[in-house]
């Protein structure tokens, strides 16, 4: 079980299984959104994730749309958003509380990254968001 929780800890989540994977995204809306040089994003099956407490104090902010973002209306830390009626869940990975099991494998939208932030790793890098292709085999 992988669990994870907001600054405040008013709102907690647990996961079940292994995840699929993590990204990191350079675009702006997630720069500011996580006020860093990127988000980190567990991506898992929503049928093994649930609320553990204070999913009532989550507050949804769609930045575009069909993108929701969800944070505790308490401390602001990101939390995690269910997308495709729950079939799919994605984690801020920075309030991970246990290690996630797997790692990152792609930086995505790095035509927006910020100037200040070097890459540095040797994972793939998109300029935008990679085509449905290179995501086939972690889905
Ligand atoms: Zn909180
Ligand atoms: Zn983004």
């Amino acid at each position: 079980m992988i669990r994870g929780s907001c600054l405040c800890g008013r709102v907690r989540y647990e996961l079940d299984g292994v995840p699929r994977f993590i990204n990191h995204c350079h675009c702006a809306m997630c720069r500011k959104a996580h006020a860093a040089a990127f988000g980190s994003f567990l991506h898992a099956d929503g049928t093994r994730f649930r609320w553990i407490a204070g999913e009532e104090n989550v507050t949804r902010y769609p930045s575009s749309p069909g993108n929701v973002r969800a944070f505790c209306a308490t401390c602001g830390s990101n939390v995690p958003v269910l997308e495709d009626a729950g079939a799919h869940v994605i984690v801020p990975a920075g309030t991970l509380d246990d290690d996630p099991l797997v790692r990152p494998i792609v930086h995505v939208h790095v035509g927006s990254k910020a100037p200040w932030h070097t890459i540095t790793d040797g994972l793939p890098q998109f300029a935008a968001f990679p085509p449905q292709s290179f995501w086939d085999p972690w889905e």
